[in-house]
């Protein structure tokens, strides 16, 4: 099948032009100006509208078990609600559990994807044991396409582990090319700031906020580029939060070392007085790391501009008001962590940096799309509009108005982080290899359609 679409501006990270783009089966053929439509081509007439690689969420955590819930989108709800938003790749996380192959934790997830992803799909892998055969087991995960592992300074005695296999991952990764991502956060200081407001009776959801300070984030985030340089590896910080943890990132940057760092909307374009909205649902905004004070988001925003930051990416880590965060109804930290946004993220990022004169239209796809491919491994199979590339292609409509709100979206949870947002712009027709799958608010694609992303080792980071 062939499908042209004409008379559209071509949007890359490096360039904006006008063009068509011709889609062969699964893959772009060709992307130049006045391509002839035959009879035997579908043609897309895409006058006044944007084509964007699609997008590419390198952070999100579908059908995931946590404190004692599971994440409320599945690979089929959560990879249709990114289509809708223009996201045509993901990169979920799959679990080692303590004293268990890593293997196993890659065949648990590849089961929660089969049958119901709807958008190709990669794994990076959480790495909370190394002991036994854990390093050769990273090898091995890296021949099946896992190129990232995951590892946390935070949450003691469940998912931490400590500097020595920090460190040691972060030297396996100098043999076999892979990219080591921390959560970083000083988790054993913070348990003691927890148990002492709790010990106080300070129980509300603002306290998760309260008891997590920035410097925690800014010294982990220190440690771990520290940790890196040692090992002669990149380091990618995942959801960076606050102005002090960006100045470790920039510092680092400055003085020619690999460290990378990604931010999610959330940290962008919400504060912290979320946590204090009344009727406990404060407890929508808990997440971790939390939301900061007003005087961070321009900081991140400026980080982004400046190449401080790399990568956007959602966190997207669902759980419904109704009945999970009300786990958390006397104690925070009990409430779920993780807040839904898989679907928003590019019309967030194109509202509040583009149309607001914080991005230009490339850097806009290049932390959304681009960047994320060439980081993990995927480039350019995805992340570009060239021949070869696959036809994961958004038909974006600059103009149209779009109001976010959970009566409307389409993940699986019944509140939005965003709700009552204006935005201008969003995705028109969404293509994934070649398929429409979103077009004009229709749902087209099927579940199950999504495919695994074997990514290579050595990607961006290391070049
Ligand atoms: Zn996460």
């Amino acid at each position: 099948m062939s499908l042209l679409i004409r008379n559209a501006t071509v949007v890359t990270a490096e360039e904006t032009k006008a063009a068509d783009v011709l889609v062969e089966g699964e893959v772009i053929k060709e992307v130049r100006p006045g391509i002839p439509l035959n009879a035997a081509q579908t043609g897309i007439d895409a006058t006044g509208m944007y084509i964007l690689p699609g997008g590419i969420d390198c952070h999100t955590h579908l059908d995931m078990p946590f404190g004692g819930t599971t994440s409320a989108d599945d690979f089929e709800t959560g990879t249709r609600a990114a289509a809708f938003g223009g996201t045509t790749s993901i990169v979920d996380f799959a679990i080692q559990g303590r004293g268990t192959r890593m293997r196993d934790a890659l065949d648990t997830w590849w089961k929660k994807a089969e049958g119901k992803a709807c958008v190709d799909y990669g794994l990076h892998m959480i790495v909370t044991d190394l002991g036994g055969c854990g390093l050769e087991d990273m090898d091995e995960l890296v021949d099946e396409g896992v190129a990232s592992f995951k590892l946390f300074m935070a949450y003691p005695n469940v998912l931490m582990v400590d500097d020595a296999t920090i460190f040691k991952a972060l030297a396996r990764t100098a043999k076999n090319g892979a990219l080591i991502c921390m959560h970083a956060e000083n988790g054993s200081v913070i348990d003691v700031i927890v148990a002492r407001a709790l010990a106080e009776g300070k129980t509300a959801p603002v306290y998760h906020a309260l008891t997590r300070p920035t410097r925690a984030e800014a010294e982990a985030v220190h440690r771990a580029i520290a940790m890196a340089e040692i090992a002669g590896a990149p380091v990618y910080i995942v959801h960076l939060s606050s102005e002090d943890a960006l100045n470790q990132v920039r510092e680092a940057r400055d003085r020619g070392v690999p460290a990378f760092a990604e931010t999610c909307p959330q940290y962008l374009l919400l504060s912290i007085e979320e946590l204090e909205r009344p009727n406990f649902e404060g407890a929508k905004y808990v997440f971790t790391p939390p939301l900061r004070t007003k005087d961070n988001l321009p900081k991140l925003w400026d980080g982004l501009k400046h190449d401080h930051l790399q990568v956007v990416s959602t966190d997207h880590c669902p759980f419904c008001f109704e009945d999970q965060k009300i786990l958390g109804k006397d104690d925070f930290t009990k409430i779920p962590n993780g807040g839904p946004g898989i679907e928003n993220r590019l019309q967030l990022l194109h509202h509040h940096g583009v149309n607001a004169g914080k991005l230009s239209l490339n850097r806009f796809v290049e932390i959304t799309s681009t960047a994320p491919a060439r980081i993990f491994g995927m480039y350019p199979k995805k992340g570009e509009i060239a021949p070869g590339s696959d036809a994961d292609l958004v038909i974006w409509d600059p103009h149209t108005l779009y109001r976010i709100s959970a009566e409307t979206h389409h993940m699986r949870v019944d509140y939005s982080m965003f709700e009552g947002f204006e935005v201008k712009g969003n995705a028109r027709t969404v293509i994934s290899r070649g398929e429409v799958i979103v077009d004009d608010g229709q749902w087209l694609g099927r579940a199950g359609r999504g495919k695994y992303l074997k990514r290579t080792a050595r990607g961006g980071a290391w070049k």
